[in-house]
């Protein structure tokens, strides 16, 4: 089965093609993050009229790409939701179009459910049932995953979701959005050991996040170089350093516990903030403790893009899931534990 992907539930299009036969058959991605950045974040209407210029010719491009034509396609995924409601109805809006058109099936997918098993899409994927932590610009959880839509919630950010503290906290160094790599890139020149930041909510059992007061943290200790007149570049990456390591560290203690609680010795992460170094070398050294191991998306697929569309829906579609004709999904809140085995 050929499936076309579309994500726009965000600032990224993207568009890829998955053959449940030959795999990922092509992918393309428009970021909208230069349009954006003069804003200093993601602006809903700005984003919706550039989804709409640019997903018709990305599309023409993946079926370029993998030498088809739309008649060749069997179905069409869809973000439905979470995301910005204008932006996803621009993807549900020329999906449902296109089936229609093609008398093929469409179906509207969770994004994280495609972030989530993003991952399944590299050569060395895992085999269920894993700890999958979702790190991105808005969500921050702790999932047991068991199967396709087998997901129980161990626990999520109370408030900010990590990738939009880094966001936030980039901006408070004068930094570009999206904040996370500018932060990252930064905290390599940091001394880690002038500043130290809390580790929010680890001082208690369970498996909740909560980051807005590290933002305040972070603020507090800017203000407090820039009035002791010692706001310059090194103490700039002592603080990108300091606010890394506790981000990295509160992820990594909450991880930890999960995979105790939970005896599992399979971790996903996944989601923007899966793309960090740091992140990564600190679970690796975590997991090799406890003969566990730990799972990425390749570097492009942490973001958004159409592959992990492309094969969720390839999954659900495959078991007989579509939308009923003629009804679009544009969902912006959608809670994951609801969904279900196909
Ligand atoms: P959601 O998926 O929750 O709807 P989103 O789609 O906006 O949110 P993603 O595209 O998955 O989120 O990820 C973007 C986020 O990842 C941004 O907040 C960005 O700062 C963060 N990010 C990207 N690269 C890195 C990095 N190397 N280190 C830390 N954060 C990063
Ligand atoms: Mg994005
Ligand atoms: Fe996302």
């Amino acid at each position: 089965m050929r499936v076309l992907g579309i994500e726009t539930s965000c600032d990224e299009t993207g568009v890829a093609l998955f053959d449940t036969e030959r795999g990922l058959l092509a992918d393309a991605l428009y970021s909208q993050v230069a349009m954006h950045a003069e804003y200093g974040g993601v602006v809903p209407e700005l984003a919706s009229r550039d989804h709409t210029r640019r997903l018709l010719p990305l599309i023409q491009q993946v079926l370029d790409e993998a030498g088809l034509v739309r008649a060749d396609l069997d179905a069409i995924a869809y973000t439905a939701g979470p995301g910005l409601v204008g932006a996803l109805m621009v993807g549900a809006a020329t999906a449902h179009g296109m089936a229609r058109a093609l008398g093929i099936p469409v179906l509207g997918v969770h994004h994280m459910e495609g972030h989530l098993l993003a991952p399944m899409l590299e050569e060395d994927r895992p085999a269920f049932p894993f700890v999958a932590l979702l790190v991105s610009g808005g969500h921050t959880q702790l999932v047991e995953v068991r199967g396709l839509g087998r997901y129980t919630l161990l626990g999520e950010s109370v408030d900010d979701a990590a990738g939009e503290a880094f966001d936030k906290a980039a901006k408070m160094l004068g930094l570009d959005y999206p904040g996370g790599p500018q932060i990252a890139r930064l905290a390599e020149h940091g001394d880690p050991a002038r500043l130290r930041f809390p580790r929010p909510m680890t001082d208690r059992p369970g498996l909740d996040f909560s980051f807005s007061g590290l933002k305040t943290h972070t603020l507090t200790a800017i203000r407090q170089l820039e009035e002791a007149g010692k706001l310059d570049d090194q103490a700039r990456a002592d603080v990108a350093r300091a606010f890394e390591e506790a981000v990295v560290d509160t992820l990594v203690i909450k991880c930890r516990r999960a995979l105790d609680q939970t005896g599992l010795k399979r971790l996903v992460v996944a989601g923007g903030v899966s793309a960090n170094t740091r992140l990564r070398e600190r679970l690796e050294r975590e997991c090799a403790k406890r003969n566990a191991r730990a799972y990425y998306p390749r570097g492009r697929f942490c973001t958004d893009n159409g592959a992990m569309i492309a094969y969720v829906g390839a999954q659900r579609l495959q078991a007989g899931e579509r939308d009923e004709t003629g009804v679009m999904k544009a969902v912006p809140r959608w809670p994951m534990d609801t969904l279900r085995k196909p």
